[in-house]
């Protein structure tokens, strides 16, 4: 599967994304560290739009998917490398309570709540800031969700900080505060493919997981509360598989998403940033290891895709030409008392640090 129009060295014009939306000013802001690595990033859901990484030849490509103009974000969109919020994942039916106050989210997929609802902090505008810190140019951008937005309580500020450092990593540091109880689970929505950004599937990618266990989930995709043991099932990434080996499973957890489309309950020393997943891809000898301070991660093969996506340099992206790897707090984790908490609560401070670091082998 491959495209004639190579996505990976599509050209993104900052005019393509120049746009007043809601009143407020929409661009496209460009990093580029010490080395040469590349990044383009609009204010708007915060899209990490391309990311131009080297190969082991040492020759630049883009390996995020998405598109190269504003207006095609603004439609179908499977929420390509966007800032997710106030709450990444589903939430059972829409619906959590919290001090005895039960709230009703909008039921965008299916009957179930997902990444925020109908305008979740994928589509909202955000206020830039570029900055040149000592680790690399960053972009900071804040979004202020008022009380009852898409009916989560709480006027809550956040701040996500995207950073291109000088060690080839793009590290986000997200941040929040509430005035009343509610919930935040942040996340980012890229959609990786290390050897060609899209035009070819992500099989051949080989995924390590630190994870012993992962949530099982019912056909909606939400957790059944238990925590699985992963070996001895085709969700042990603990040494690196490639991500095609075990897709035709027969494994009944294959079902619901079309292969991947789980959280992990990350293997962790503490509550520092640590290592927790790593991505190797053979052909382009790219690797990305990702290091965060989340208990979770939603690894999503991209099976949804289904080729109605027309992206960057006119790619069509097919069934599995993206991988995601979200770190975050588990779905659903407001109807399970035992999953960690997502409630934020007044005076609390929410944080969440995430890296992708890029080399070669
Ligand atoms: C979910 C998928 C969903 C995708 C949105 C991922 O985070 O795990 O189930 O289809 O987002 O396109």
């Amino acid at each position: 599967m491959t495209n004639s129009v190579s996505s990976s060295q599509a050209q993104i014009k900052p005019a393509a994304f120049r746009r007043t939306i809601d009143g407020y000013q929409v661009d496209l802001y460009f990093l580029k560290n010490s080395n040469g690595l590349e990044a383009n990033i609009t204010n708007y859901g915060g899209i990490l739009v391309s990311l131009k990484v080297p190969d082991k030849g040492g020759e630049l490509g883009d390996v995020v998917l998405g598109y190269d103009n504003l207006n095609d974000y603004l439609g179908s969109n499977p929420y390509f490398g966007a800032l997710i919020g106030r709450y990444g994942n589903r939430i059972a039916k829409g619906r959590f309570t919290i001090d005895g106050v039960e709230y009703q989210l909008a039921q965008n997929d299916g009957t179930n709540s997902l990444h925020g609802g109908r305008k979740g902090f994928d589509k909202v505008v955000w206020q830039p800031e570029e900055l040149d810190t000592p680790d690399g140019p960053a972009l900071k951008l804040t979004y202020t969700s008022r009380d009852g937005e898409e009916n989560y309580p709480g006027t809550l500020h956040c701040a996500v900080t995207y950073t291109l450092t000088n060690k080839n990593e793009l590290k986000i540091d997200y941040a929040a505060e509430t005035d009343k109880p509610t919930l935040v689970n942040l996340t980012h929505h890229s959609y990786f493919n290390l050897k060609d950004g899209g035009a070819g599937d992500i099989l051949g990618h080989e995924l390590m997981i630190k994870a012993g266990k992962f949530t099982p989930v019912d056909a909606g995709l939400i957790p059944t509360g238990e925590l699985r043991p992963v070996a001895g099932t085709p969700f042990d990434f603990n040494t690196p598989t490639a991500i095609g080996a075990r897709l035709a499973s027969e494994d009944e957890q294959m079902q619901p998403g079309k292969g991947y489309d789980h959280n992990w309950a990350l293997d962790r020393q503490g509550k520092g940033l640590e290592l927790v997943a790593a991505v190797y891809e053979p052909n382009s000898g790219r690797f990305i290891e990702v290091l965060t301070t989340e208990p979770g991660l939603q690894f999503y093969c991209g099976s949804f895709l289904d080729g109605t996506n027309r992206g960057k340099g006119g790619a069509i992206y097919q069934q599995r030409t993206g991988l995601c790897l979200e770190t975050q707090h588990f779905p659903d984790s407001p109807n399970h008392p035992d999953f960690p908490t997502t409630e934020l609560r007044p005076g609390e401070q929410y944080t969440q640090t995430t890296v992708y670091r890029f080399s070669t082998r």
